[in-house]
């Protein structure tokens, strides 16, 4: 295949990695998500292939992606979970998309329901101890009580209570058995109230992993819909899960230098002996993090180091030879499911961040391929 860099998108790893998700959810269903752009591999192609595989539900965090996902012809179910005063709550209200609601949206998606003259569909969002979004449980009450009032003057139709988790991917800690119990309170105080919920959503990725008690009606999975683990030390085969973007470029230069020869930006690297040094058409304009040391990318199904500092386009491997064969033209990958290859938890450990990073920063510059 002809490219120069591209992310190669593996849509069977996604229905396969939603297949299983189905599996240990069930009889709770699946939303797929896929804010941000589908975490980088593409919100549209993303959302074909989960709902295809059997995913029931799609979820965002901005009702901009919501609306982009309508606009491309999907009419499952969407939740879209993060707003402002300036989001479009007409548009969302007219497009069916459902609004997660922490408090002061409800008076503003009341009034969106007014104006277009139709009921909003809202999911009330706890804040169980995320201590992020969602109501703040002292104002769960009230929250619940302004909904109901809303729905019986018919501007709005109450269809879910939802909650985020904030530790599930470390399994040991017991904050996630304090959040589920009051995820049960919050969803006993709405249907006390007489709210007849169509769903209750706890769970992330490592939630729906290690929490059955956490799946409710529906799990929320997005990193391992992308097959990619959560858990520190455990990597994507440990859970049956494969990762579905492969990062790859095609050698740009090559050639044979001698030692103490500076590399990159700062010189901050120095080659030891005479080697051969390749260079990767890639870098932080395509979302290669600058801080990654120590990465490593495979060429030929073998491990080299990435040396000295990662520029806007361009970054340097040391082979660590001077005998080679000129390599320009073959294929580098920098991350993917490929056994020779790192996976993209290793350039988060050498960049200091997290694999939903490594896989979401991966910038619009660089073609994405659906296979
Ligand atoms: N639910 C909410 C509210 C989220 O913000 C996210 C992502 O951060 C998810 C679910 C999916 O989490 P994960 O990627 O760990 O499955």
């Amino acid at each position: 295949m002809s490219y120069d860099r591209q992310a190669v998108i593996d849509l069977d790893a996604i229905r396969a990695n939603v297949r299983h998700f189905l599996e240990i959810a069930a009889p709770a269903r699946v939303m797929a998500v896929v804010k941000a752009d589908g975490y980088g591999h593409g919100a549209v192609e993303v959302a074909r292939a989960a709902l295809e595989a059997g995913a029931s539900w799609l979820g965002t965090a901005h009702i901009s992606e919501a609306l982009k996902l309508r606009s491309a012809g999907f009419d499952a179910p969407i939740l879209a979970w993060l707003h402002t005063p300036d989001s479009d709550f007409d548009a969302a209200i007219n497009a069916n998309v459902d609004l997660g609601i922490s408090g002061w949206e409800l008076e503003y998606v009341a009034a969106a329901a007014k104006r277009q003259e139709r009921p909003a569909r809202v999911q009330l969002k706890i804040d169980t101890g995320l201590g992020r979004n969602g109501c703040a449980p002292a104002q769960w009450e009230p929250l619940v009580s302004r909904a109901v009032e809303f729905q019986e003057e018919g501007l709005l139709r109450v269809v879910g209570v939802f909650s985020h988790l904030a530790v599930a991917d470390e399994p040991h800690r017991p904050e996630t058995d304090e959040q589920i119990d009051r995820f049960r309170e919050a969803v006993a105080v709405a249907e006390n109230a007489g709210l007849d919920l169509e769903v209750r959503h706890l769970a992330n990725t490592p939630g729906t992993l290690t929490r059955p008690d956490a799946h409710f009606d529906l799990v929320r999975v997005g990193l391992g819909l992308y097959g990619l683990s959560p858990f520190e030390g455990q990597v994507p085969e440990d859970l049956k899960l494969k990762p579905a973007m492969t990062l790859r470029a095609r050698v740009a230069n090559c050639k044979l230098v001698p030692e103490h020869q500076g590399v990159s930006y700062g010189l901050r690297y120095h080659t030891e002996e005479p080697t051969t040094l390749v260079l990767v058409p890639m870098g932080y304009g395509d979302g290669i993090p600058r801080s990654a040391n120590g990465a490593q990318v495979a060429i030929g199904g073998k491990r080299y180091d990435v040396v000295g500092r990662v520029a806007m386009d361009q970054f340097v491997v040391d082979l660590r030879t001077s005998e080679t064969e000129d390599l320009v033209g073959a294929e580098v990958i920098l991350f993917g499911p490929s056994e020779d290859a790192p996976g993209a938890e290793d350039w988060a450990a050498a960049a200091g961040t997290i694999n939903y990073e490594i896989v979401t920063r991966v910038s619009p510059r660089v073609p994405r391929v659906y296979i």
